[in-house]
């Protein structure tokens, strides 16, 4: 069973490292992949170059050996649509069932990813709720809920695609954005980083604007 956590990584963070360590005890994964975005297709390029993001995600998975980085998308050439991601390690992996991990702002809007519906037919979706995910989910997800939903864990081992689980997270409060934004201010982010990805900001004068 592999997992897929994806985002922009820019840079990665301890929520990010919360909610893999937390998946990782809560579900069988043979393994969970770090991947980060190439060309984002409904945001702002990365600020970092995907060298930069790759090479923090590096130092902050030292030491989690069921942690892995797939560099599919950075090496992509076009936007890094997840459903072609998808296929891609379909073809790759053959019958090993594939778990899809998204967050639930994310999961309410799947209708805006494309070729969505397809998600379901080549992997699993994990969702992963904050405590106080509020926004409700238009008719299509509540669709995809009542056809796919199940809470039985070992149904995501057990057939290879086609399910969603929700699953509570207790996630730190931190995200990107926020990192970036106090790193212009040239204001501390220690507590929201590795040390290692910290050191590595600083000495390759990252985020500085
Ligand atoms: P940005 O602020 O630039 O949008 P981000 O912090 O949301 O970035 P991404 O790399 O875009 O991070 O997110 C990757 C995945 O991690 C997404 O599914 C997102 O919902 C999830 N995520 C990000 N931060 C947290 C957090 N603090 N707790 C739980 N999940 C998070």
């Amino acid at each position: 069973m592999i997992g897929i956590f994806g985002g922009t990584f820019d840079p990665v963070h301890n929520g990010h490292l919360r909610v893999a360590e937390a998946l990782s005890v809560a579900l069988p994964f043979d393994e969970l992949r770090l991947l980060p975005c190439g060309e984002p297709a409904h945001r702002a390029p990365p600020q970092a170059h995907a060298d930069d993001r790759i090479a923090m995600l590096q130092l902050a998975i030292e030491g989690h050996s069921s942690l892995v980085i797939d560099k599919c998308e950075v090496r992509r050439k076009g936007p890094s649509y997840m459903v072609d991601t998808l296929a891609l390690l379909r073809e790759e992996s053959g019958g090993e069932s594939l778990v899809l991990i998204i967050g639930w702002d994310a999961f309410a809007g799947l209708p805006t990813w494309h070729r969505w519906q397809q998600l379901i037919e080549l992997a699993h979706l994990l969702v992963v709720q904050r405590p106080g995910s509020v926004t409700a989910p238009c008719d299509e997800v509540q669709q995809l809920l009542q056809q796919h939903q199940t809470d039985d864990v070992a149904e995501l081992k057990q057939r290879i695609a086609g399910c969603v689980l929700l699953l509570p997270v207790d996630v730190v409060d931190v995200s990107s954005t926020e990192v970036r934004a106090r790193l212009a201010a040239k204001e501390d982010v220690s507590e929201r980083l590795p040390v290692a990805v910290s050191a590595y900001i600083k000495e390759k004068h990252l985020y500085l604007s």
